[in-house]
């Protein structure tokens, strides 16, 4: 790991200009007036929303020159927490009310998520309605310090040309990443090819979701390993039930779409392709996530150990009131504090540069 990256929670909050009250759970007890502490502390940075600007800054920071005992962190909670999924809805959807920046930034106050990155929907059938890359950009613009967008490209709307020319200009206004890819495709469908080459070359990492439906899979992920041995120099995010599924051996065609209940019999293929491709993460978002860690605590206790070098925190927070049950995970398992940080934010900012 990259040793000038800020080591604790305090070092972290002050390289990110979030002042550390702020960050604190349960202090965003806002008042109704919407002056939100968020806002204000975006507001006064005067750093650009830049990972690397951030490490440099953090090598000169008197924080880091003045770190004493008083700074390492003792606690999980000490360590900074990076929400590798989360999302912005411009308008209702499924009986949901929107979730504008704004909002999203007042939950990671309430809950002590310091940074998020934010997920762009552009294929009409990834959610009921669209979150356009360009919206997203717009909506996260405020707030360069807290939230990190991605953007996505429907490889149907556009040629080879038209893909690169978009993915240049969203780059050009700070995505970080492109996600979340789900479209009701075979995960290794031709089309998709433009958009892997295109990320491989302007590295952007990619957050996609798998399942019965969306980017499609067999029962042992064969084509998910097809494309990560492809790919070799893209990063993927696996999130969702297809992938988390596979926590477990016992598989079945139904799994890929649902949340399978009761202990696991032995170690699936997540275990192994995480072992064998370092081109692959997981992202424990969602009860897909959550469950697969929870259905069977001794093993949820040994994959952490094993795989945290590999593994990114997430919630998929998708509508205002969404309920989370991630934040608990740091109470129920024991894990050291080095490999807490690499899944609260060490390997999605790594993934980030
Ligand atoms: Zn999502």
């Amino acid at each position: 790991m990259d040793s000038t990256l800020p080591t604790t929670r305090r070092q972290y909050l002050a390289i990110t200009g979030v002042g550390l009250s702020a960050a604190a759970a349960g202090c965003a007890s806002t008042g109704s007036d919407g002056a939100t502490p968020k806002s204000k502390s975006s507001v006064t940075t005067d750093e650009p929303s830049d990972d690397r600007g951030i490490t440099e800054t953090g090598t000169e920071g008197d924080e880091n020159e003045t770190a004493t005992d008083e700074d390492e962190p003792e606690t999980v909670d000490d360590l900074p927490l990076f929400d590798a999924h989360t999302h912005v809805i411009p308008t209702e959807a499924r009986g949901r009310d929107p979730l504008f920046a704004e909002q999203l930034v007042e939950w990671m106050d309430t809950n002590g998520v310091d940074r998020a990155v934010v997920l762009a929907f552009d294929a009409p059938e990834a959610y009921p309605v669209r979150a356009p890359s360009e919206w997203v950009l717009d909506e996260v613009d405020s707030y360069p310090d807290r939230l990190v967008p991605f953007c996505t490209v429907d490889p149907r709307d556009v040629d080879e040309t038209d893909a690169a020319d978009r993915l240049e200009h969203y780059i050009g206004r700070g995505a970080r990443g492109f996600g979340e890819l789900k479209m009701e495709m075979d995960i290794d469908d031709d089309r998709l090819e433009l958009l892997y080459e295109l990320c491989a070359t302007y590295e952007l990492p990619i957050l996609f979701h798998t399942d019965r439906q969306m980017l499609r899979d067999e029962v042992g992920l064969p084509r998910l390993e097809n494309v990560l041995a492809s790919y070799p120099e893209v990063d993927f995010v696996a999130h969702a039930h297809g992938w988390w599924s596979h926590m477990s051996a016992d598989v079945e065609a139904l799994d890929l779409g649902r949340i399978p209940e009761g202990p696991i019999e032995a170690p699936g293929r997540v275990w192994e392709l995480l072992a064998e491709y370092d081109n692959i993460y997981g992202d424990i978002s969602t009860l897909g996530g959550w469950n697969a860690l929870t259905r069977d605590e001794a093993y949820g206790q040994t994959f952490l150990e094993r795989h945290h070098d590999q593994l990114v925190f997430g919630t998929d927070y998708l509508f205002p009131g969404h309920q989370i049950p991630h934040f608990a995970l740091f109470e129920q398992f024991d894990l050291e504090l080095d490999a807490w940080a690499n899944i609260r934010h060490r390997n999605i900012e790594t993934l980030l540069r």
